[in-house]
């Protein structure tokens, strides 16, 4: 079987076209038409080898959305020309602990969709059943790739941690910030969103937000101490920590799911004083992903997003990395 994929030869190179062997397909794989496939930032991390794990040749893409084209004969659960979504993995061990447990996102083999493997911005993709999630009916699907990696992101902590009464934060109004302030709007929660941006300000109201505070305004956020249960921080640039900290009320919680690449330096003694709680998480399960996409369906949740032909990713790139997508680019296979 061949494809075509848009190729990046090295770290930083511009993506060209080309047809790729996917070879044999596994015995519990699934073969994918891609139709739609999201742009997220870790795609440019790993084009850049931000992280050093990267492998080239590399075909980027892990918010995928396509149909069932073919089917291993131990893949279960899916039917050819179904909908279905693939995101950041495409298969774990399946017999670990974490595998057994339901968390096999935390799977040490997890194989990240576009490391050692290829991803979605080409004419087929290949996953683990398991990983291939059928999309619910109700869903536009044009416009659900960005859950299947930055909606799981930001869902994951409010599903594992909030209260429908809880008041969140959300620090950082983008890609994913801006899914959290609909998810946690849905959920019931009482949302400030905090943006370094005041051009987001409304925007960000219409998200679902309840308050809106510059995250470069330290006094505005000294004024919120006290007051927040949760923030959800979706940025990967330092901030005024001792400030944001403060913001939490008793038993509150600081989750990170950006790649903030400077540590995090943290004052103990008032963390201990209001039992506080720093914590972390990637992605999310298959099942947890399920729990998204049905939530997301039940709630009309789609991420605003901007489409462009996937013939134009080297244009899409330098528009993530300019800073200018509002809020998420999707690229629309046309090969
Ligand atoms: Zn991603
Ligand atoms: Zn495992």
């Amino acid at each position: 079987m061949s494809a075509k994929a848009w190729v990046a030869k090295g770290p930083k190179q511009k993506m060209a076209l080309e047809s790729i062997d996917l070879g044999p397909l596994g015995h519990e794989d699934v073969e994918v038409a891609v139709e739609h496939c999201g742009v997220c930032h870790s795609d440019l991390s790993v084009l850049n080898n931000d992280w050093g794990i990267s492998q080239y040749p590399a075909v980027l893409g892990h918010e995928v959305i396509g149909r069932v084209s073919a089917l291993g004969p131990g893949a279960k659960g899916l039917k050819v020309g179904q909908h279905v979504g693939v995101g950041w993995t495409a298969n774990s061990c399946q017999h670990c602990r974490q595998c057994l447990s339901g968390d096999q996102h935390l799977c040490n083999k997890a194989q990240p969709t576009i490391v050692g493997r290829r991803g979605g911005f080409a004419s087929h993709i290949r996953a683990h059943w398991s990983w291939t999630i059928p999309l619910p009916d109700a869903l536009n699907c044009a416009e659900a790739g960005p859950l299947l990696c930055g909606g799981i992101t930001v869902f994951n902590p409010l599903a594992m941690f909030a209260k429908p009464t809880d008041r969140v934060g959300i620090v950082g109004i983008g890609g994913l910030g801006h899914m959290a302030v609909k998810f946690a709007h849905a959920y019931g929660c009482d949302v400030t969103a905090f943006t370094s941006s005041e051009s987001k300000f409304d925007e960000a109201r219409g998200f679902g937000a309840d308050h809106v505070v510059s995250s470069r305004d330290s006094a505005a956020i000294k004024s919120l101490a006290g007051s927040i249960d949760m923030l959800i921080v979706t940025v990967n640039v330092p901030l005024d920590w001792d400030a944001m900290l403060g913001t939490l009320a008793p038993n509150g919680r600081m989750h990170m799911v950006g790649a903030v690449t400077e540590p995090v330096p943290v004052a103990v003694f008032p963390l201990i004083l209001k039992q506080g709680s720093i914590s972390a998480s990637p992605t999310g399960s298959p099942v947890d992903i399920a729990t998204m996409l049905d939530f997301s369906a039940r709630h009309k949740i789609t991420p605003q997003t901007e489409h462009m032909p996937m013939s134009q990713i080297n244009e899409a790139f330098e528009r993530l990395e300019a800073g200018k997508a509002r809020y998420r680019i999707i690229l629309d296979a046309d090969f």
